[in-house]
Formats: structure tokens, C-alpha cells, sequence
């Protein structure tokens, strides 16, 4: 039997007995008998057959260890060094057969001994353990697999970034295929269209950059389409499949040669992402493969609904911490304030602004709805409230109402409430809970511009008034012009009717000269282009002047009129003929206002350092309630019998702003309507009562002196009647005066005249005044002619114009014959010799 036993170039085997040697054939494992140094002896034929070895003598007498692959070897050094010792070495390790089968094996040695116990060699049996090994990897692979996949959702739950998780998933699907693929995850974007990297730890960066961001389409690379088609997308050979047109050298630069790519659809079916796989080689998954991934797929679906579900309430809840929030600084500003009010206990609970408006105690929880009401808000608002409350929970409608509240302090504020009822499932109200806004300061406003709007209104009112009664005074006087003009037509040459005529004419005449002055100076001192030309003057020609310019409507109205002044000198510092104007406008009122045979008194005495005027009727009198307003613009005090006497009311403001400016002022009295009334005139005396020296500038005092003397005048006026009447009037006056209606024909009068004086129209066609005045001061022997402006413009900027031009005055139209008289006899004494 020993010569049966394999053995080739061997020493002797150990003599074995028949049935061991059976033993050793019959084994189903590879025996094999190995010498001390474990070279191979003999291998059984079973070995030899599960071994794939055609022929033993290749193998045999070589070393056992190196038929093993290297990292096994340690292993059998172990075993041997094991059963040098006596003992049993084992071990389980993978080698491939002599014809490369793969082979997992399952290896005991054991030493032989002789009969004296001397060892021999070595006993190894293998076994083909193979499909036990599978088994135990696969278990090993799905247990690594379901403890990623556990990882993955764990890490979900406790709120790890969610490119970690993905991570975690991705390792778990390249790890399950043992590196034989490479995974990614990408993320469908908000808008829906564009794909972008969630994981893909081991895909090159460069790759993970170039698709970032991919639109997703019906042949956009594996995943866009999976993501556009909501389906998997298997493409075996990247190389040649049309989805992956566009992307197939980034493809082929990076080695990846077939790709599949799943849709990670949340549990309502839209696409969060895709979950795609890799090879580097053309290949479809197993069967195994697919099953697994499509796991790993929904794990994935599970993560991102979740984080997405968790993104959106973290949203909602920062939102609600906003509004919040902003509540609390409402609240905390005071500016509102919460109340709920228990419809069916009728018990009104509220915040701290609420207690503070409705001064309820910090402390006491809640109040009687009806007795807060009753106590807080104003008894007009009270019913308008409670009903607005009923309708409020009877109609089902929002509840809102403004009403005045009573403060702790006393005063009513403002407030607006609204609020929303609250029914129970069977329709019972339960509570109207809802917010209370104070309101005040916007009522406030509201009522300012409510008032503002009145005083507008009034304002209004006064100024068409005043119009209305502009017109009427303006016509007023026309028609007795009128009328005049007619009859002076028809007398003919009636010298009588014609001097009666005439004087009624030119009262008609100065009254409406009058009134236009009057507006033309309250015109200027609201402008401030009133320039007063103070003196040192004695008060009392001014008076005599002011009584003389009011003598007609005394004497027309019969009165009887009294003058007391003062013997001691009354030096004021004024503009004498505006302060005739004040005296003369308060005479007439006196005059008008007194019905006829009244009494009207004049007074002028000295008082401290003051002068003091009063001019007293026994007229109508002023109502007192009208005594405040009476030297406002436009004021007319409203009688029962109408106004007594035309007017437009400015008369009495020009007194009282020409007094002001001169550091005086007017004061009203009146005992009553019918009793007559008082207007008392106040102005500061200088210092020095000294007498002034002269009083030329007073109006009249020159009158006298003047009458004889006549002078050479050249009137200029394209208006023919203005021009013939002014000159007739300076005519009559001895003058010696010569008329033109236009600029050339002025200048060659000029010449052949040679007048002193000059008065000259403005507005005139071709050439106007202002040019023939520049001509006429550019002529070299002219220099002493007086030029005066006869123009109806007044405004500063005319005087100034008319200044440049080289006019010496500037007079408003119609300029009245004292004006005329006093420029002439201001003219130098040789000149006025003619
Ligand atoms: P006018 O006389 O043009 O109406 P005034 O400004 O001079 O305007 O006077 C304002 C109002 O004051 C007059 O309309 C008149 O009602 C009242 N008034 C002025 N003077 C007297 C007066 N002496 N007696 C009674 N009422 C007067």
C-alpha cells in the first residue's frame, strides 16, 4: 500500500497501515501530507481534483505556502508552526485553484508521528468552503448595507446637514457593490429645472463642478432625463447612447463608462433629486444591484421630504417668531392694546394697555363688559357701540367701532376697536376677541384740516365779497358821469348847467380816485413797498389839511363840527401827507356814518410823551361784538338798515398799518349801535418840541405863493382827451402848455418850445415814453427840462424803470391838480418864470 501513495524524488513514506491509507484516498477534502520543512508529499485524489491539479509532479516537493496567495501565507506559517508544537492549527483563507477557480478553503494540519513519537510531518486537510463564505459575506454586505441606510435616517432624525446624510447614503451604495461603482446624489433646485450636487464624495470634483446645475430635459445625461422622464434611466454604454450626447467627453475624461440614474420622487410624486450610479466599464446592475439601490433610492426620498418638510417649518416658525415679534413691540409701544370679551359670562378680560386705557387695576383679571362700557365710554357713543356689538354677533360680520373714551385722567381720547366672533360648532357666540387702537392724535389732524378748510372757506367768502362790492363801488360813481357827460352834450353852451355839471363830476371823479388809492396803498403795504418820507412836522397844519380834504362831506352832511387842539406844539416825526390821509379817512367815516346834523368833534392834546387825536360823531355807532374786527381788511360792520354809506372796507386797516408804521396807533369805541362812536388816534411826540423851521412839504401851505407864477409845460399823450383835459386844467392855472400824441412829435416840440416841464404817458405806440425820455436826456442842451411819468402803472419796478430812463417823477394816473400844483411850484424860482 506504502508504494501507492504518491511519491516521486520523496524519502519513504511512513509505513501507514491499509485502513489509513483508505482513509486518506476517501477523504471528500484535499489531504495532503507535507514533510517537516511543509514541503508538498502526496495529495489525495479528491484534493487533487477540487484543486484543478491535472498533474501532482508540478507541484509536488514544493513549498506549501508559496502555491497560497501572499496574504494568506502568515495564516499557514501559523498552522504549521501549531501542529510543530502538537496542536491543531486552522484556518480559513481564500485561493484560487491551479486553474484560477476562486476558492475559499477551510485548512486544518495536524502532526504525524512515528511510533516513538518523533514527528514525521504534517496532515493538512482542506476543504472547500466556498459557498459558506458567500453566504456569510452577503449576510456580512446586507448587514453593512441596512446599518448605512439605519446611519443615514438616524442622522436625518437628529438633524445633521443633509450633504452628510446623502454622504452617508452614497458610501452605503458604493460600499455594497465593493468599490465596483461610484454613486452621487443630486438635488432638483426651487425653480424646478436645474440639478445640483447633493453628494458625490468619490466622483472627480472637476466632474461634480461640470454638472452642477443641469437643466433638466428629455436627453440631458442620465439624471436630467431621469429627473425630466420622473423614471430610471439605464444607459449601458455611455459611449454611443444619444442622452448622453452632450456630456459624453466629460463622460470619457473621467472614466465613467455606463451610468444609471433614479428619480428620487417624494410620497406625492414630484422629483426632489436623483440618485444615479456609475461603472467604469459598459454594464447593466444585478439583479441584486437594482434591488438594493432602489432601497437606498427611497431612503433618499425619506431624507430630503423630511428636510424639506423641516426647511418649511423653520420658515413658518421664523415667521410666526416675526410676527410675533412685531406684536409684542406694538403692544409694548403702547399704540395697541388686546381685549377679549366673554359673550356669555359678559366679562371683558384685557392686556396691560388695555388695563391702562380703560384704567382697570393690574391686579383684577377681568370686568363686567356692560358696567366697563357704561363707565368709560362717552354717553353719545355708548348706544352706537353696544349696537355695533349686537350686530356684530347677530350678522356673523367683523365688529368695528370708534368711540370717545374716558381716561383716568378725565379727557376723552379717541379710540377705534375691532374684533371677530367666535362660535361654537353649533353657532353659539362664544367671544369676540379683538384689538383697540388709539386714535387721538390722527383725530386731531383730521379735525385741524376740517378747521383749516372753514377758515379757507371764509377767507374765500370775504374776498368775493369784497370783489362784489369793488364792482359796485366802481360803477357807482359811473353813472352820474355818465349822465353828466349826456347832459353837458345837450346844455350846449349853457354856462350855468355846465359848471353845475362839472362839479358834480368831479366829486363823482375823486371818490373813485379815492377808493383806487386806497387799494393801491393797502396793495403796497402788504408788498412793504410803502415807503414813508418822515419829517420832523407840528401836527397841527397836518390836521388843518386832513380837515380841509373832509370839509365836503361834512358840510354835505350838515354837521356840526368842533376842532380842539391842543396850544402847545405837537412835533411828531411822520410822513405828512399820509398822516393827512388817516386824520381826513377817519373825518369822512365820521361824516358818512353820522347821520345828517350830527355832531362831529375833533381833539388833539398832548398826553405824556404821546399825541392823542379823537375824532367823536353821535353817528350810528358800532355794535360791540363788531368793535374787534373793524380794522381788518374788508370788514363792514352789517347795520340794520344796510350800509348808510358806500365803502369797501379798507379804509380803517390802511389807518390803522399807516399808524403802525409811524409807531401810533387806532383804537374804536362805542358806547353802542345809534350812540355814536369814538376813534382814537395815538403817536409818539419827539423829544425836542422845538418848532421845525419850515413847512413847505405841507399839502396846501404853498398854494397861495404859487398861483402867480406860470411856467413852459409840454404834455405828451397818445390819449387825446387825457392830454387836452390836463392841459386845459394847467391852462386855466396860466400855464403856457403845449400837447403831442406821439414820441417824434414831442421831440421837435421839444426843441421848439423848450419847456420846464415835461409830463409824459408811458405806454404810447412806436415810441414810448421811456425812449423820448432817454432821447430827451441824451440831448446835450436839455439837462434842466423836469420829466414826470403820467403812467396807471404805479408798481416799484415802473418807478424804478422810469427812474433809469431819466424821469425825475413818477405819477400815478389820473394825477389830481394839488399833486400837479406842488410839482410845479417845487420847480427851481427861475425856471417857473416862463
Ligand atoms: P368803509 O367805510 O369803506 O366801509 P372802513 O374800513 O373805513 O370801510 O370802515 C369799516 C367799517 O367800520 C365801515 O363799513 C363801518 O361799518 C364801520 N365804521 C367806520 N367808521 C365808523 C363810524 N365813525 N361810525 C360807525 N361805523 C363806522
Amino acid at each position: 500500500m506504502r508504494n501507492d501513495v504518491p511519491t516521486a524524488a520523496v524519502p519513504a513514506p511512513p509505513p501507514v497501515s491499509l485502513s489509513v491509507d483508505l482513509l486518506f484516498e476517501s477523504s471528500p477534502d484535499c489531504a495532503k501530507v507535507l514533510d517537516l520543512d511543509g514541503k508538498l508529499q502526496s495529495m489525495n485524489q479528491n484534493g487533487r481534483c477540487v484543486m484543478e491539479i491535472d498533474d501532482f509532479n508540478n507541484v509536488c516537493g514544493l513549498a506549501w505556502p508559496d502555491l497560497w496567495p501572499e496574504e494568506a501565507r502568515p495564516k499557514l506559517h501559523d498552522a504549521l508552526e501549531k501542529a510543530r508544537r502538537g496542536e491543531l492549527g486552522h484556518f480559513v483563507a481564500f485561493c484560487p485553484t491551479a486553474k484560477g477557480t476562486p476558492k475559499w478553503w477551510d485548512v486544518r494540519v495536524t502532526p504525524i508521528h512515528d511510533r516513538d513519537g518523533g514527528l514525521q510531518g504534517f496532515l493538512s486537510v482542506s476543504r472547500d468552503v466556498t459557498a459558506l463564505q458567500q453566504l456569510i459575506r452577503e449576510r456580512q454586505r446586507t448587514e453593512m448595507f441596512s446599518e448605512g441606510q439605519k446611519r443615514a435616517l438616524e442622522q436625518a432624525v437628529a438633524g445633521s446637514a443633509l450633504g452628510e446624510v446623502l454622504n452617508t447614503l452614497v458610501n452605503t451604495a458604493e460600499a455594497y457593490v465593493e468599490g465596483a461603482m461610484r454613486a452621487s446624489v443630486l438635488l432638483l433646485d426651487r425653480s424646478g429645472r436645474y440639478l445640483q450636487t447633493g453628494a458625490a464624495p468619490s466622483l472627480p470634483q472637476a466632474y461634480n463642478n461640470a454638472i452642477d446645475g443641469l437643466q433638466i430635459g428629455p436627453a440631458a445625461g442620465s439624471c436630467g432625463t431621469a429627473a425630466f422622464l420622473k423614471k430610471p434611466v439605464f444607459v449601458h454604454d455611455i459611449g454611443t447612447d444619444p442622452l448622453w450626447e452632450a456630456f459624453r467627453e466629460l463622460a470619457e475624461v473621467h472614466d465613467l463608462k455606463s451610468c444609471w440614474s433614479h428619480p428620487i420622487l417624494s410620497s406625492k410624486g414630484s422629483v426632489l433629486g436623483t440618485f444615479a450610479f456609475y461603472y467604469q466599464e459598459p454594464r447593466h446592475p444585478t439583479e441584486l444591484e437594482t434591488q438594493a439601490m432602489q432601497v437606498l433610492v427611497h431612503t433618499a426620498a425619506l431624507v430630503l421630504e423630511r428636510h424639506q418638510e423641516a426647511q418649511e417649518r423653520s420658515m413658518a416658525e421664523q415667521a410666526l417668531d416675526d410676527a410675533r415679534m412685531r406684536l409684542e413691540a406694538t403692544l409694548a409701544a403702547g399704540e395697541v392694546a388686546t381685549w377679549i370679551y366673554d359673550i356669555r359670562g359678559n366679562q371683558v378680560t384685557g392686556d396691560r394697555n388695555f388695563k391702562e386705557l380703560f384704567g382697570i387695576p393690574a391686579g383684577q383679571p377681568t370686568e363686567d363688559h356692560d358696567a366697563l362700557c357704561a363707565r368709560t365710554i362717552h354717553p353719545e357713543d355708548l348706544e352706537r357701540v353696544h349696537a355695533a356689538v349686537r350686530q356684530a354677533i347677530e350678522n356673523k360680520e367683523a365688529f368695528e367701532a370708534t368711540y370717545r373714551l374716558l381716561t383716568k385722567d378725565g379727557s376723552y381720547r379717541h379710540v377705534i376697536a375691532r374684533g371677530k366672533v367666535q362660535y361654537s360648532d353649533e353657532g353659539t357666540p362664544l367671544v369676540l376677541p379683538g384689538v383697540l387702537l388709539d386714535i387721538t392724535t390722527q383725530k386731531q389732524a383730521e379735525e385741524e384740516i376740517r378747521s383749516y378748510a372753514v377758515r379757507l372757506a371764509e377767507i374765500n367768502h370775504r374776498k368775493t365779497e369784497f370783489l362784489a362790492t369793488l364792482a359796485h363801488e366802481l360803477r357807482n360813481p359811473l353813472a352820474p358821469i355818465r349822465n353828466g357827460l349826456e347832459v353837458l352834450r345837450l346844455a350846449g353852451s349853457n354856462a350855468a348847467t355846465a359848471e353845475r355839471v362839472h362839479g358834480m363830476m368831479s366829486r363823482q371823479v375823486n371818490h373813485m380816485v379815492h377808493l383806487i388809492d386806497d387799494l393801491l396803498d393797502i396793495a403796497r403795504i402788504d408788498s412793504g413797498k410803502i415807503e414813508l418820507r418822515m419829517d420832523r412836522l407840528d401836527l397841527k397844519p397836518i390836521i388843518a389839511s386832513a380837515i380841509e380834504a373832509s370839509m365836503p362831506l361834512i358840510e354835505a352832511g350838515r354837521h356840526q363840527f368842533e376842532v380842539e387842539v391842543s396850544d402847545q406844539a405837537l412835533i411828531v416825526n411822520a410822513d405828512a401827507t399820509r398822516l393827512a390821509q388817516v386824520l381826513s379817512n377817519l373825518l369822512t367815516n365820521a361824516a358818512k356814518y353820522t347821520p345828517e346834523r350830527g355832531q362831529i368833534r375833533l381833539v388833539a392834546r398832548r398826553e405824556e410823551d404821546e399825541v392823542v387825536i379823537c375824532v367823536v360823531d353821535t353817528g350810528i355807532g358800532i355794535p360791540p361784538q363788531a368793535l374787534g374786527s373793524i380794522f381788518e381788511m374788508f370788514a363792514q360792520v352789517k347795520h340794520g338798515l344796510g350800509r348808510a354809506q358806500g365803502g369797501l372796507g379798507i379804509g380803517l386797516s390802511l389807518v390803522s398799518r399807516l399808524l403802525q408804521m409811524h409807531g401810533g396807533s387806532v383804537s374804536a369805541s362805542s358806547p353802542g349801535e345809534g350812540h355814536g362812536s369814538t376813534f382814537t388816534v395815538r403817536l409818539p411826540l419827539v423829544a425836542n418840541q422845538q418848532a421845525p423851521n419850515a413847512f413847505e412839504s405841507v399839502p396846501g401851505t404853498e398854494r397861495r405863493q404859487q398861483d402867480r407864477r406860470s411856467v413852459r409845460i409840454l404834455v405828451v399823450d397818445d390819449n387825446q382827451d387825457a392830454a387836452e383835459s390836463l392841459a386845459a386844467l394847467l391852462r386855466a392855472r396860466h400855464h403856457i402848455v403845449e400837447v403831442a400824441h406821439e414820441g417824434q412829435q414831442a421831440l421837435r416840440l421839444l426843441q421848439a418850445h423848450d419847456p420846464h416841464l415835461v409830463f409824459l404817458d408811458i405806454g404810447m405806440p412806436v415810441m414810448d415814453g421811456y425812449e423820448v425820455a432817454s432821447r430827451i436826456r441824451r440831448m446835450p442842451d436839455r439837462g434842466h427840462v423836469r420829466l414826470v411819468a403820467l403812467t396807471g402803472w404805479g408798481a416799484e419796478h415802473d418807478r424804478a424803470n422810469s427812474k433809469k430812463a431819466g424821469f425825475d417823477e413818477h405819477l400815478t394816473k389820473p394825477a389830481s391838480l394839488e399833486t400837479v400844483e406842488r410839482l410845479i411850484a417845487s420847480l427851481p424860482l427861475e425856471t417857473r418864470r416862463a
